[in-house]
């Protein structure tokens, strides 16, 4: 599961990656698409909190501008791109659940796309599935709701679940035939029992809470997590990509069900982050997920983590 990024297509650009090659990859690439090993565990510090991302999958998708440059003209988006050290034409995706330990439990954000690569990130944190307390989901896309199953049973067989009333009900509602409310239905709906819906604001455990960044999903959620002074923001998919997303809060994103609602959701979570210098893991983010954001121009700019909160 390797696209070799050549010293040839360094150099040249995107135009030498072998993307017809990797068209062809499952939706569900185990490891990172670069050539050398990649963790799939990294852990960062939070006051009392431990905060773990944990690289789910990874994999190259053609077609950059139509999925994340929605009302960009050509010339911005080679510019942005360009501007940001990244090909116009592919995006490297990931899929990045959180591991939060606090209290003495362990709570999961998010499950991966349902293809083990979060058993394998857990257990390089040194985790097993069944040591999970609390799963929250921050929406129902299939990405984040695909690992709540494994061969048809729960895969954390311990743990209660936390997601959003809205988000919940708004899928609960769909008709068979629906792509996203039929996996609700076979991967969420029998667990709901074991369920608690939340609203904006509610507190998940003490010093993690709910805020509503809808728009991605009609009921997404991102989770503001606050230990012993410090604050870290898990975004979710406020941001879908890096650059273009921080860049130019307004391009529409193809993934995002209420364009004006996601842009509006951007602006103000980001703003806030910037605002206050607060971190933020984005689960699409690249690996290690983490970073900080400043306001640029008439937007933002993400800027990965390096050695902060070790
Ligand atoms: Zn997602």
């Amino acid at each position: 599961m390797t696209i070799r990024l050549t010293r040839r297509a360094a150099l040249t650009g995107a135009a030498a990656l072998p993307l017809a090659a990797a068209a062809t990859l499952p939706a569900a690439a185990g490891s990172h698409a670069g050539k050398s090993a990649m963790p799939h565990a990294r852990a960062f510090r939070l006051g009392e909190m431990s905060v773990t991302t944990l690289l789910d999958g990874s994999l190259p998708r053609e077609g950059a501008q139509a999925i994340f440059g929605g009302g960009a003209s050509d010339e911005e988006f080679a510019k942005v791109s360009a501007e940001n050290f990244i090909p116009a034409n592919m995006a490297q995706f990931y899929f990045t659940p959180t591991l939060v330990e606090v209290g003495g439990q362990k709570i999961l954000f998010d499950t991966g796309l349902g293809q083990g690569g979060i058993a394998r990130a857990l257990a390089e944190a040194g985790v097993t599935p069944d040591q999970i307390d609390v799963v929250v989901l921050t929406h129902m896309h299939p990405d984040h709701i695909g690992g709540m199953m494994t061969d048809g049973a729960p895969t954390f067989a311990n743990a209660r679940y936390v997601t959003g009333r809205v988000e919940y009900d708004f899928w609960a509602r769909m008709e068979a035939g629906n792509r996203v409310g039929d996996l609700v239905a076979s991967n969420v709906t029998p667990l709901a029992e074991k369920m608690t819906f939340v609203e904006d604001g509610a507190e998940v455990v003490p010093g993690i809470t709910a805020l509503a960044s809808f728009g991605h999903t009609p009921g997404h959620m991102s989770f503001h997590l606050d230990s012993a002074g410090e604050r870290l923001v898990l975004a979710a998919d406020l941001a879908n990509h890096y650059v273009w997303s921080f860049a130019h809060p307004e391009w529409e994103v193809q993934f995002d069900m209420d364009k004006a609602a996601a842009t509006a959701a951007r602006r103000k979570v980001l703003g806030m982050l910037a605002a206050d210098r607060v971190p933020m893991i984005g689960y699409h983010m690249p690996f290690p997920a983490a970073g900080y954001v400043e306001t640029r121009g008439e937007g933002f700019r993400f800027v990965p983590v390096s050695y902060q909160m070790m």
